[in-house]
């Protein structure tokens, strides 16, 4: 849509349809309201179904964020020490100039030692990887392991379902029970919640599974509150429970699962008494909880169940084996059969994404280069090289991240990105953590000022980003400026010549119709209903997958398991308390949190804390407190709150450092581990201490 409407003869206002960015799984469609060139406001668009009309708080203010006094809006050369965010203002030629200069003879060298860093700043398909993989492709740099958020339970999902896919989202509403495991949707998935609460109108079940009492808890009928890293014991308890009072789809097991034997067996050694104990919960919670789903099995007229699972709980050692055992449940009761049941993580694997096309990674020319995981960029930027690791990493191109905020283990990270040897180049919106440590600024244009197309995670629809406004200042697309770069390193290629609007076409090819995202600026996949009433699932055998040949092929339990937190509450009288750090509400990830509105609302960095852990320590509502570990020390204000289970704090992030006390956020106190399946960090496996904050 691009309807034009004039107000008065000097002013004209039109509207643009454009794509929410940010990594949330609603992925809205945006009506921005453009007035003499100025967006004047952005909501939601009410003919796209999945948005309805309604965007989260955040979005809500995007023009403030657009046109943020803070905004960086030239290119800058850094003039003062790394981290100490002083810049001057440089030209383009510049900037481009001396950047080029600086890469090409590490690309001659060493290509490996040059470092992309990008992730979810932007989820659009062209803003993210399609020039610039083209151009790193062309340089042979080292690939990036995009890990940070949610490659365990990614991988979990393809290992068992066959792919990052569920059950569509709109059909929750239809749904009669529905569990939200992991997920404080009212925050993080709103359309999703709109859904839920109308399920719930129409008599729907809401149980929630979270070791926090969110927003969402307290709106559900009844809240599970297991500690950290613990859900895939609960979910072999509920398959006990199955097993033992036959609440099972005999027929969907036998015709559309691999492995329901092995399973079966594995799930007996899990009574609930078991796995209340490693669970924090009581025993009788499980029960009613396999009772209600085992109620929904096929036939019974109970049904259907739906779980809504979202990657908080994969963020320890077991999350690939904890998602796997919950991807397991809906095939048990043949919640699948309907339209309404099944479950949903991810939705991104149904898009068929044209990533080749877009990425060209036959630019490599048979180089192999290697490939360094984003959740250790800490530890890969502190490596001084080696036959193992390959060329110590000289330079780093920061886009769509920062990586100084949001990588765990900040104090390794901070050191690392403060290396005077390390070139570093940040393409960015704004002067974050991450931009203080570059030797260049570049300024990138946002989402209403460049073309983009995205797939979701949250529901099927494909959608696209029409510019609404011009790019502000001198910015520029993240697209355009790896083209510049290219073109200053002469570095050539046909198809870095090709323009935004191609590569929007380019993404699905002949997939999509692409006048109708023109005309729309959506384009509904055509999904079935239920698309795995049949089986059917993306897997090698077409079966869910309860047992993976593929995950014992390389030596792993074939079979969903609890596995341990590296850091299990309770097993250490020095940091004898669990830490999860789930986003404040009206942040998203590290985005945000310079929006000083939204900044206002959620005041300052906070813990929370129960009553009875907050009195043992003497440590009072409001009081400031040292969290800390081996790895570090983070000081904020306390929180004493009913949203806190005995044992386990929160600390709510991701405040940017420069905005906390000591210039520091809770990634001082997460570790650089890694999930037993898929690369990913393990933010909620972190023991620490609380004390009262003498300074
Ligand atoms: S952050 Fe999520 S809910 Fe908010 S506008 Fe974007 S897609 Fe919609």
């Amino acid at each position: 849509m691009e309807s034009t409407i004039a107000i008065h003869p000097e002013s004209v206002s039109h509207k643009v349809v454009g794509a929410c960015p940010h990594d949330c799984p609603d992925t809205c469609s945006l009506v921005t309201t453009v007035e003499n060139g100025v967006a004047t406001r952005v909501q939601g668009n009410a003919a796209h179904p999945q948005t309805g009309g309604v965007l989260c708080t955040k979005v809500s203010r995007y023009t403030e964020r657009t046109y943020h006094a803070d905004r960086v809006l030239t290119p800058l050369r850094r003039v003062g020490p790394k981290g100490s965010g002083q810049f001057e203002p440089v030209s383009w030629d510049i900037a481009l100039n001396e950047i080029a200069a600086r890469l090409k003879p590490i690309a001659a060298r060493a290509p490996e030692a040059i470092l992309p860093y990008s992730y979810a700043g932007t989820m659009g398909f062209v803003q993210g990887e399609s020039i610039a993989a083209r151009f790193f492709n062309l340089l042979g740099a080292s690939l990036l392991d995009r890990t940070i958020c949610s490659s365990a339970g990614a991988e979990g999902l393809t290992y068992t379902l066959g792919g990052k896919v569920g059950m569509k989202v709109e059909f929750f509403t239809e749904s009669k029970l529905i569990i939200i495991w992991g997920s404080n949707a009212i925050a993080s998935s709103l359309h999703f919640w709109r859904h839920a609460q109308e399920a719930k109108r129409n008599g729907a079940k809401l149980i929630c599974i979270d070791p926090r009492r969110t927003e969402t808890a307290d709106k559900c009928h009844e809240h599970i509150a297991l500690r950290p890293g613990t859900d895939a014991a609960l979910a072999l308890a509920l398959m006990h429970e199955l097993v033992v009072h036959d609440w099972l789809d005999h027929d969907y097991l036998r015709e559309h699962t691999l492995g329901w034997e092995q399973l079966r067996e594995r799930a007996l050694q899990w009574p609930p008494e078991r796995a209340a104990e490693v669970c924090g919960i009581t025993a009788l919670q499980i029960r009613n909880l396999a009772r209600d789903y085992g109620a929904c099995r096929t036939g019974q007229g109970n049904g259907p169940a739906a779980i809504r699972l979202n990657y908080g709980m994969q963020r320890v050692r077991g999350g690939g084996n904890a998602t796997r055992a919950v991807a397991c449940l809906p095939a048990l009761i043949g919640a699948w059969r309907e339209r309404a049941g099944g479950m949903l993580l991810s939705s991104s694997g149904m898009f068929p994404v044209q990533r080749a096309a877009l990425q060209k990674p036959e630019l490599l020319n048979g180089r192999r280069p290697r490939t360094i995981n984003m959740s250790t960029i800490g530890d890969a930027l502190l490596h001084p090289g080696d036959a193992t690791f390959g060329p110590r990493v000289e330079a780093v191109i920061v886009y769509n991240s920062n990586p100084v905020a949001v990588a765990p283990d900040s104090a390794k990270v901070v050191k690392g990105f403060a290396r005077e040897d390390l070139f570093t180049v940040v393409l960015e919106h704004f002067m974050t953590d991450t931009a203080d440590h570059a030797d260049y600024v570049l300024p990138a244009t946002t989402q209403l000022e460049h073309w983009d197309v995205h797939g979701t995670y949250g529901h099927t629809d494909v959608m696209l980003n029409r510019p609404a406004i011009a790019p502000i200042g001198q910015a520029r697309p993240n697209t355009q400026i790896f083209r510049d770069l290219a073109q200053r390193m002469g570095v050539q290629h046909p198809s870095l010549s090709d323009d935004d609007e191609t590569l929007c076409r380019t993404a699905f090819g002949d997939q999509v119709d692409f006048a109708q995202l023109l005309e729309h600026g959506f384009a509904a996949l055509p999904i079935p209903d239920a698309p795995y009433a049949k089986g059917a699932f993306p897997t090698p055998s077409g079966r869910c997958e309860f047992f993976s040949a593929r995950l014992a092929s390389q030596g792993m339990d074939g079979l969903p398991d609890h596995v341990p937190n590296y850091e299990v509450a309770g097993s250490s009288s020095a940091y004898p308390l669990a830490m999860i750090s789930p986003p404040a509400r009206n942040f998203l990830n590290s985005s945000f949190a310079n929006v000083t509105s939204l900044r206002d609302i959620e005041g300052e960095p906070l813990l929370e804390i129960c009553a009875a852990d907050a009195a043992a320590r003497g440590i009072a509502d409001g009081t400031m407190v040292r969290v800390f570990n081996q790895r570090g020390t983070y000081r904020c204000r306390a929180r004493v709150s009913p949203r806190a289970r005995p044992g386990v704090v929160h600390g709510l992030g991701i405040w940017w450092r420069k905005f906390g006390v000591d210039g520091r956020n809770v990634n001082e106190l997460t570790s650089q581990r890694l999930t037993d399946i898929g690369r990913a960090p393990t933010f909620y496996d972190c023991l620490v201490e609380v004390a009262l904050d003498a300074a």
